[in-house]
């Protein structure tokens, strides 16, 4: 059966570089080094480009290789249109917060997806595509600018996930002892 699973893929091209500026860096988790949330990386170029891109590992930013905001990047950008960060510094605070949650919106939305096509039973499968969906109306809830209550969006999707990895049939699947698929 085919399912509709959103792609949450990122795309640095529509997005206003909003990783580098919103998230706190740490060097010793391979982002070069320490900066502050809310805080440009020095890196970032005037459209938003990144001036070491091609040269991230050796510069010491292997977790900008590694990471990815699941699609929260675009999203957030396309909620404010014209404006950004850098061009509307009056609603940097609002635009911030939109990613902040859109992403951890998108990463949950990931997990679910990445488990929904480790599945083998068709309930878990539509489980866990009623819980992505719920996830993605908040996220419009969130480009609608309502408050959403992200800790307990959070809190949810975690009980299922931990629930499925107690199910036997996933243990099997683990263990190569499935006797589906
Ligand atoms: S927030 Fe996402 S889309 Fe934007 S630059 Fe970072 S990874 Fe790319």
């Amino acid at each position: 059966m085919s399912l509709p699973l959103p792609s949450l893929q990122h795309d640095c091209a529509a997005c206003s570089g909003l990783c580098c500026v919103v998230l706190p860096f740490d060097a010793e988790q391979g982002f070069g080094f320490d900066k502050g949330a809310h805080t440009p990386c020095s890196h970032l170029q005037d459209d938003f480009g990144c001036d070491i891109h091609k040269s991230l590992a050796a510069n010491g930013f292997s977790g900008c290789i590694h990471y990815s905001c699941h699609g929260a990047g675009q999203r957030a950008t396309r909620m404010f249109g014209e404006s950004n960060w850098r061009s509307d510094p009056a609603r940097k605070s609002e635009i911030y917060s939109a990613f902040t949650q859109l992403q951890k919106l998108h990463g949950l939305q990931h997990l679910l997806v990445f488990a929904i096509t480790k599945v083998v039973s068709d309930d878990w499968q539509q489980r866990l595509l009623a819980e992505q969906q719920r996830l993605e109306q908040l996220c419009r809830q969130v480009e609608l600018q309502n408050a959403v209550d992200i800790e307990a969006a959070e809190a949810g999707t975690l009980a299922i996930l931990r629930q499925l990895a107690t199910e036997p049939e996933i243990v099997a699947l683990r263990t190569g002892k499935t006797n589906r698929g």
